[in-house]
């Protein structure tokens, strides 16, 4: 029989940080999800049996190998490569490439976990799974990237294929890095397959990939709006990171008839309080997709204010974080609340930190959890891995209705797992985690222990 949620989370966690030393984030993806599940499953008796959730979250396999390659200059360089496999209860893993000095086993893991969680959430036959290096691409030639790719490659392609794993890009992974791995991973194998997505459109890209991940962000801050009677249109908004997603997540913003105040990189964030317009944009996309600048020049060009630091004691109407994880903190969060915030969608992987999502929910702010908000870029990747195996390219607007109606489709189970008796509110944490893990664990259940 189930006893009280509270003893069965805590000892639960318990084990996962036993099982799981000094993995921090892992810890905090995975506490996100539990809070939710351990009151849904409460009374289910079937899913305690089963273990599901310990099983979810205890990755179906880590993957860690030795990355080699030479730099310009012939000095040997080593990096460490990994592929996370989280789960496939769902169908083949899947799930990006991060290639930043930061990475460790610890933040792949919780982004394998968050992934299998978000897949399901799209509809899509997807199961979770993450990867990269912690190589950083910055201030590497073309021809320095490439080799790592390469290298990196010519491990992982054992591990990855189209009805196996099909990773993509992330941080540091764009249509450059992905290019090079795909070639790659063709001489290897002299297959050309759809066993990577994000590819260039010469090459089984889909229309719309690049934009997915911003502009589904930002639909599913307007299908939270609408439901409310309200839009975007006219809104002030704070946009965090200035690269893909941030990118389009502002652009979206535009169309729709909002104002984007902020973009930010890594040395700051810039205050344009008359909002970057759509040839500001452009400029923002040729600084930091061609020149691989920093946003000083933007700061520089157009006049604005330049400040270190993150852009969340601003007053603004809506937030969209599409930089990194834990880029807003519990105290940033309170602030973002306390100068009357209205909605918070996540664009980047777990931006807020834990204490922050509370903040949020208990304010009862419109806040869209990013394996909910920033599903819109697997979700297409799902679209390209179709359009691969039935060897056709879908028409760009068609794709972007299929977008537009996956990410209505994620906000509609949100809302159904998200009330609570009597309440309007909808808690999209809740929804999301429960509305997804109902599907992985039913899945399987149905495979038996395995
Ligand atoms: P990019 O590499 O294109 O851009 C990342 C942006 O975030 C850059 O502006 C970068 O600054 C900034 N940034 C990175 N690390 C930090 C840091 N530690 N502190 C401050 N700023 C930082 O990545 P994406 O736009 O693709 O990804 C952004 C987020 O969205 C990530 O969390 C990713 O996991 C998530 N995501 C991406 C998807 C996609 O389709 N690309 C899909 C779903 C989620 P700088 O320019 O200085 O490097």
């Amino acid at each position: 029989m189930a006893v009280s949620d509270h003893v069965n989370l805590e000892a639960f966690m318990a084990g996962v940080e036993r099982h799981n030393p000094g993995e921090t984030e892992f810890h905090q993806a995975v506490y996100e999800v539990a809070d939710n599940v351990f009151d849904y499953i409460d009374d289910k008796e079937i899913y305690h049996e089963a273990q599901i959730l310990r099983r979810i979250a205890e990755p179906d396999r880590v993957l860690s190998f030795r990355v080699c390659w030479e730099d310009d200059k012939g000095n040997i360089r080593v990096q460490r490569g990994w592929r996370v496999q989280n789960n496939n209860a769902i169908g083949p893993y899947k799930g990006g490439l991060r290639f930043h000095p930061s990475v460790t086993q610890s933040i792949l893991k919780f982004l394998a976990f968050e992934q299998t969680f978000k897949n399901s959430l799209t509809g899509l036959p997807m199961g979770g799974a993450k990867g990269g290096s912690n190589f950083n691409p910055k201030g590497k030639s073309d021809h320095e990237v490439m080799r790592f790719c390469q290298s990196f490659m010519t491990e992982l392609y054992r591990h990855v294929g189209e009805d196996t794993d099909v990773p993509a890009g992330d941080i540091g992974v764009g249509a450059r890095e992905i290019g090079y791995l795909f070639g790659q991973y063709k001489r290897l194998t002299n297959r050309f397959v759809g066993v990577l997505t994000g590819k260039g459109m010469e090459f089984g890209g889909s229309p719309i990939r690049t934009e997915a991940t911003g502009y589904g962000t930002v639909y599913f801050m307007e299908s939270m709006l609408n439901r409310l009677s309200d839009s975007v249109d006219g809104k002030r908004c704070l946009v965090s990171g200035s690269g893909n997603v941030a990118q389009y997540a502002a652009q979206k913003i535009l169309e729709l008839g909002g104002k984007v105040i902020t973009l930010s990189d890594s040395g700051g964030f810039i205050h344009d309080p008359h909002g970057i317009d759509a040839d500001k944009l452009a400029f923002v996309k040729e600084l930091k997709n061609l020149r691989r600048g920093r946003l000083t020049e933007y700061a520089a060009e157009f006049g604005v204010e330049h400040h270190t630091g993150r852009p969340w004691a601003l007053a603004a109407d809506l937030a969209f974080p599409c930089a990194t994880q834990n880029e807003i903190s519990t105290a940033e969060a309170k602030l973002l609340v306390a100068n009357g915030i209205r909605g918070v969608s996540e664009g980047a992987n777990m931006p807020t930190e834990q204490e922050g999502i509370h903040a949020f929910t208990e304010a009862r702010i419109l806040f869209a959890p990013s394996k909910a908000a920033n599903a819109g870029g697997v979700a297409v990747s799902g679209l390209e891995m179709s359009q691969n195996s039935a060897r056709i390219t879908w028409k760009e607007e068609e794709l972007e209705n299929l977008l537009r109606d996956i990410m209505t489709g994620i906000h509609d189970r949100c809302v159904e797992h998200g009330r609570s008796p009597g309440d309007d509110h909808v808690n999209y944490v809740k929804g999301a985690n429960i509305a997804a893990f109902i599907k992985v664990a039913d899945a399987m259940l149905a495979y038996g222990v395995v």
